[in-house]
């Protein structure tokens, strides 16, 4: 492909970099790129990454925005209440960038859909609020061969890592099992800090970049952890585990399965 003027105006800021010039950017127009969630970590990435111009992407949420998303899911606006999520943010993203196409999915993602759904994307974003989607998520994109961005935020505190296919550890590495219930605070008390949906949403988007373009090193076989309150950042390295039920040297789960409805409606999403 070769670019038009305006591109070359449009993404003239990323070409500037040595790390992508034209190279780069013509691989994040050939890029698809797949958002579970479309609230508090999806929003900032579903801009940015429209932004950026990754060619298509596509946006999976069941919800329609209420007023109490909008005090971080900054995709949605007040006059977007009451509106399919999914409907809201493809508006802000192609209104920011007409050269993308923006595919919907307004539907639960479960064990039914997910091979399905990813199985057009190069990269998954989990922007996800409960841990039965996230443990699906990881369990679906490690069988499918998929790399994707995991992120978890709550009060002052957020979390990120990245699976690569055959590069380090994958989220049921590291956390082996949702917690039971009763571990979990019912999140409607637990709240979170609206900008923390921001830094950790945009650093999967940061992390999604950098895998298209093949720069960089990629929080595979690391947990990058945030407090907002102490304003420290920890990167922990964590190692693959042989014994893991889905990526490990025998695997027990051969195949996407749901765990019992979410117990707790992080307020990530
Ligand atoms: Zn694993």
């Amino acid at each position: 492909m070769s670019f038009t003027d305006e591109q070359l105006e449009r993404y003239s800021r990323h070409i500037l970099l040595k790390e992508v010039g034209t190279k780069g950017q013509k691989k994040l127009l050939e890029s698809r790129v797949l958002i579970i969630g479309a609230g508090g970590l999806g929003a900032p990435a579903a801009l940015y990454l429209a932004a950026a111009g990754v060619g298509k992407i596509g946006i999976a949420d069941a919800d329609a925005v209420d007023l109490s998303n909008l005090q971080r899911q900054v995709i949605h606006s007040t006059p977007d209440v009451n509106k399919p999520k999914v409907l809201s943010a493809k508006e802000k993203m192609t209104a920011i960038n007409p050269d993308i196409e923006v595919t919907t999915y307004q539907t639960f993602v479960s064990a039914a859909n997910i091979l399905d759904l990813i199985s057009g994307y190069d990269f998954i974003i989990d922007g996800t609020d409960n841990f039965p989607a996230k443990f699906l998520i990881n369990d679906a994109c490690v069988i499918a061969k998929k790399p994707f961005s995991h992120a978890g935020i709550i009060r002052f505190q957020g979390q990120l890592m990245t699976y690569v296919p055959g590069r380090g550890p994958c989220y049921r590495c590291v956390f082996q099992n949702p917690p039971p219930p009763e571990a979990v605070p019912t999140c409607r008390q637990a709240g979170v800090i609206g900008a923390m949906g921001g830094i950790i949403g945009s650093l999967q988007a940061m992390e999604t970049v950098k895998y298209i373009i093949g720069k960089g090193d990629l929080l595979t076989g690391s947990l990058l952890t945030y407090n907002a309150l102490t304003m420290e950042f920890r990167k922990i390295r964590l190692p693959r585990r042989d014994s893991c039920a889905v990526c490990g040297n025998t695997p027990a789960i051969l195949e996407p399965f749901d765990y019992e409805e979410a117990v707790c409606d992080l307020p990530t999403g």
